[in-house]
């Protein structure tokens, strides 16, 4: 089988796990063709995403000293515990390069006083940059061939939509020249980092949080993979995050569509654009535990098997505001238009939709950090009948199953259980598949209202 398999940063969080990762990819190598990508070291991102806004915010080259001091322990650790002595010096002359790199523009941004997108882009794929040569020298440490390439070098060309750009329609052609190669004349197993890409001019761009995700989806249906392995540090897609509601169980398939749902609605597991160039082409994802790697973990398909649950997972979204365009006597379709051409305009991510048409009134739930470009883009709609507002603080819930479509009802016993709990609910929105019935609550009641609808469609284990 050809197989892309994915590792995402609690995976490789240090030398240990790395070369845990690495002998994983060598015993499946042995009968399979692999490609693996991964993610930056847990942690790195966040850090660098910090630290870009400090420098930029509060300079102090000091500041910037220490940064670069701590990120290169604990990426040089790793190499100790994970390179053998023969490619030793070679990745570690390769991270400090990197973190000269770094280090400059840091710099830059202290000096210049200022951050752009693009350059935040830039600055947190040191994270993924660095890590890939360590998992391919740890690869090559224990006899296995392979060669380290960033986004941009195995063919991710994406648009210049800096922070979630979207790879361009020919990606997967470019890939395909680009890898192909490697896996049938070289045979060689390319490690590719996970979330980046790279504008047609060369600026490096970013996926969006959890790109490494659809970098390694991209990949599988590029080279026409049989599957797609996302390592990860749950067993695989849970009823609900485990972290909220430790009683979640394991979801042994899914479907695309309900896996869409759950990523679209903030499931953690899955970036939502994951499984798009998946689907059309049939290629299973199946999302395993690294630690614990021979429990089978979910199959993420067309087709599953069983559609007996009603609600088969939930999710929640806590990043999330509310733009509401509020007037009345207009054409709502002319409205409509206007306001979701303007937010595609501003790369704003809409979440959420709903709409009352006595008055007007649109309710459009967004990305938090969407949430004041959103407003200032839909004001200048504003005039003495039209009102544009905003809500923050509150989150969104989703009950995802594909056995709801038809089953009357469903809608009723969410909302019962949950007014009977004492949680109010802001706006509902249903998707005409009837596989998703998402809605939104306060921000401290989403807790409440995910245990809530767990134990009423008694998904725990
Ligand atoms: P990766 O290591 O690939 O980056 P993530 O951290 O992005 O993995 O995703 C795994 C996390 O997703 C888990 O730690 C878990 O807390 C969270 N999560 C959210 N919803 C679910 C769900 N329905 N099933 C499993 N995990 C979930
Ligand atoms: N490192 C990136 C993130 O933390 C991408 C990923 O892990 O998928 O979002
Ligand atoms: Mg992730």
């Amino acid at each position: 089988m050809r197989i892309v398999m994915k590792f995402g940063g609690t995976s490789v969080k240090d030398g240990e796990n790395i070369l845990h990762c690495a002998n994983l990819v060598k015993k499946f190598s042995e009968d399979n063709e692999i490609v693996v990508a991964v993610s930056a070291m847990a942690g790195v991102t966040d850090f660098l995403i910090k630290a870009a806004k400090k420098c930029y915010s509060d300079p102090s080259p000091g500041f910037i000293k220490v940064s670069i001091a701590e990120l290169a322990k604990k990426h040089f650790d790793a190499i100790n515990h994970a390179v053998s002595d023969d490619y030793r010096s070679k990745v570690i002359l390769m991270i400090e390069r990197l973190m000269d790199e770094l280090e400059k523009v840091l710099l830059g941004i202290t000096y210049l006083g200022e951050l752009t997108k693009r350059s935040e882009d830039y600055i947190v794929s040191f994270g993924e940059r660095l890590c890939a040569p360590i998992f391919s020298a740890t690869l090559l440490s224990i006899g296995v061939d392979s060669v380290a390439l960033t986004g941009g070098d195995a063919g991710i060309i994406t648009n210049s939509n800096f922070g979630r750009a979207k790879p361009v329609k020919d990606v997967y052609t470019i890939i395909d020249s680009r890898l192909d190669p490697l896996l049938t004349i070289k045979k060689t197993i390319p490690v590719i980092t996970g979330f980046i890409g790279s504008t047609e001019d060369g600026s490096i761009t970013t996926l969006g949080r959890g790109g490494s995700d659809l970098t390694a989806t991209l990949i599988a249906a590029s080279l026409n993979a049989d599957e797609v392995w996302l390592w990860k540090e749950v067993d695989g897609v849970l009823t609900t995050d485990p972290k909220i509601v430790p009683e979640a169980k394991l979801i042994p398939e899914i479907s695309y569509l309900e896996a869409m749902e759950l990523s679209h609605f903030g499931a953690k597991i899955l970036h939502p654009r994951a499984l798009e160039p998946v689907m059309v082409r049939k290629i299973p994802v199946r999302i395993k535990n690294t630690f614990n790697p021979d429990a089978p973990g979910t199959v993420i398909r067309e087709e599953t098997k069983s559609v007996k649950n009603i609600v088969k997972a939930l999710s929640l979204i806590e990043k999330v505001g509310v733009v509401n365009i509020i007037g009345a006597g207009f054409d709502f379709a002319e409205i409509m238009s206007d306001v979701f051409k303007r937010l595609a305009e501003a790369g704003v991510n809409v979440i959420m939709v709903s709409q009352s048409s006595s008055e007007l009134s649109l309710s459009i739930v967004v990305d938090e950090s969407d949430i004041n470009r959103a407003l200032r883009t839909l004001k200048k709609l504003q005039n003495g009948v039209i009102r544009v507002t905003k809500m923050e603080d509150i989150a969104v819930i989703s009950a995802v199953g594909a056995g709801m479509a038809g089953t009357p009802g469903v809608a009723g016993r969410i909302f019962s259980a949950l007014g009977k709990n004492g949680v109010n609910i802001v706006m509902i929105s249903q998707s005409v598949s009837e596989a998703n019935v998402s809605f939104v609550v306060s921000k401290g009641q989403g807790g409440t209202a995910l245990k809530v609808l767990h134990d009423e469609f008694k998904l725990f284990k």
